[in-house]
């Protein structure tokens, strides 16, 4: 079922692995869905409210009875929330805060000389939009994952928006409008995909107010639509379908490696799964546990699919240090690390989007309660961007004060520069407060 790959002997016959080629990675053609998204965002912002409608009766197979949700609704979501529920939820937005809490920036003031200053001022976006997932799985936690960074970070208005589902007559599926009531949202919208990331960029007159910054996880077409759609709006990192990636020796547990990989997989067909091992044994014994479990899991086909895919797979390496070059190169979303000396292998990880140390941290735990964000970046973005923050909802506003004496102390320099540049007007614009001394 699960591919493999193997790395073993090739560095020593003089091979030089390009390793980024060699991982096994999703045939996500996101072109293709910039190609589907495209028009639909187009509709949008020329046929408002009426765009959305029809585009959700296509894709979701419902016509909401309006976009916004009623707040009647959002409560009686709450009050319908099973109790085992309610206290699951509050307990990963209790951690969500303990952790998000502690990343608050605060201002900074650099005095640069005497009578020269810099601050850099954090200020919150103004009006953000937050992407939960509703398609083949609904995603209460992500409601927290977007909400709790925005709330933190304080910024001024926020508008949740998730697909509406047939079985709740159009609304966003319960859990997420109960989510929603227990972190005091009040403006939901039921609108998925596209559609719902336009509506929010390019905002609808008289019923969406749009925003500055639209946020959360989503499938191919909703990471393909934020790419779009940057530069109308900001977006976060793309947070696609989702990844784990577990770097593993001997020691590991290959029961709780597969049942991982298979927590994952049954996201999305498109989700990916993958090993990284120097040992042969753990991965035929991670093989047979995964069509033991892929046999009597719930979403069987999903978990197949996935793990047949060309995403996934089995990377056999000869050590340790090469499989961290080949988890590196692949920048999971994901990285679990199960061997002797977890953390101090994975102090040594340079890439990804979380880590999660040892046998007793799985990605699950991640996905909902461990307090760390689950919104995070896929499709090797890792190397270079974060998973969802409080500091995503900030940004750094540097604010310059000097005085004459301290202008007076650099003005040689500016217009030195200023020269350099044959900007002249720039170097005058110091000279004219200060004559011809
Ligand atoms: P979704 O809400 O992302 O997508 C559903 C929407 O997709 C529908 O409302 C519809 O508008 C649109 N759509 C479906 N088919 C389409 C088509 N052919 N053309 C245009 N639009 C179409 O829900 P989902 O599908 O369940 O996907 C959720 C995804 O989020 C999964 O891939 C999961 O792995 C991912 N996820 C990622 C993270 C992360 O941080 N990276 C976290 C949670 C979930």
């Amino acid at each position: 079922m699960i591919r493999r790959i193997d790395l073993r002997g090739r560095l020593a016959a003089g091979e030089r692995l390009d390793y980024r080629t060699l991982v096994p990675r999703a045939p996500i053609d996101v072109e293709a869905a910039l190609e589907a998204v495209r028009p639909i965002c187009e509709d949008v912002r020329h046929r408002g409210a009426d765009a959305v409608r029809e585009l959700t009766l296509r894709f979701d197979g419902v016509e909401p009875p309006r976009l916004r949700v009623p707040q009647q609704a959002i409560d009686d979501a709450l009050a319908g929330l099973d109790g085992r529920v309610r206290a699951a939820l509050e307990e990963s937005i209790r951690r969500a805060r303990l952790v998000h809490g502690d990343q608050r920036r605060q201002d900074v003031t650099t005095t640069v000389v005497p009578g020269g200053t810099v601050t850099e001022r954090w200020i919150p976006v103004q009006r953000v939009g937050l992407y939960v997932p509703g398609g083949l799985a609904v995603y209460p936690s992500s409601v927290v994952m977007n909400v709790v960074p925005a709330q933190v970070a304080r910024v001024g208005s926020l508008a949740v928006t998730s697909p509406p589902q047939k079985e709740n007559g159009g609304l966003p599926h319960p859990t997420i409008l109960a989510a929603c009531a227990l972190l005091g949202v009040t403006e939901v919208y039921a609108a998925g995909g596209a559609q719902a990331l336009a509506m929010l960029a390019y905002g609808i007159p008289g019923e969406v107010e749009p925003v500055d910054l639209v946020t959360g996880p989503g499938n191919v077409y909703v990471a393909a639509a934020k790419r779009l759609l940057r530069g109308v709006v900001g977006i976060d990192a793309e947070a696609g379908p989702t990844e784990i990636a577990v770097l593993a020796d001997d020691t590991a547990d290959p029961g709780h490696v597969a049942a991982d990989l298979v927590s994952q997989a049954e996201h999305d067909p498109l989700a990916a799964s993958v090993l990284v091992t120097d040992s042969e044994a753990l991965a035929d014994a991670v093989t047979a546990e995964l069509e033991r479990r892929a046999a009597n899991t719930k979403h069987d086909e999903r978990v197949r699919t996935a793990l047949s895919g060309e995403q996934s797979g089995i990377v056999l390496v000869d050590d340790l240090d090469q499989g961290l070059a080949v988890v590196d190169a692949y920048a999971a979303e994901h990285l679990e690390i199960q061997t002797r000396d977890a953390a101090a292998v994975a102090a040594r990880v340079r890439n990804a989007g979380a880590v999660f140390v040892g046998p007793w941290s799985p990605v699950s735990l991640g996905d909902y309660a461990a307090g760390s964000n689950h919104v995070l970046p896929t499709g090797g973005s890792a190397r270079h961007s974060s998973g969802l923050s409080v500091q995503t909802f900030l940004r750094g506003v540097h604010v310059v004060e000097y005085d004459e004496q301290a202008l007076r102390g650099i003005a040689d320099d500016v217009r030195a520069l200023a020269d350099a540049e044959d900007l002249p007007a720039h170097g005058e614009a110091v000279t004219a407060r200060f004559g011809d001394e």
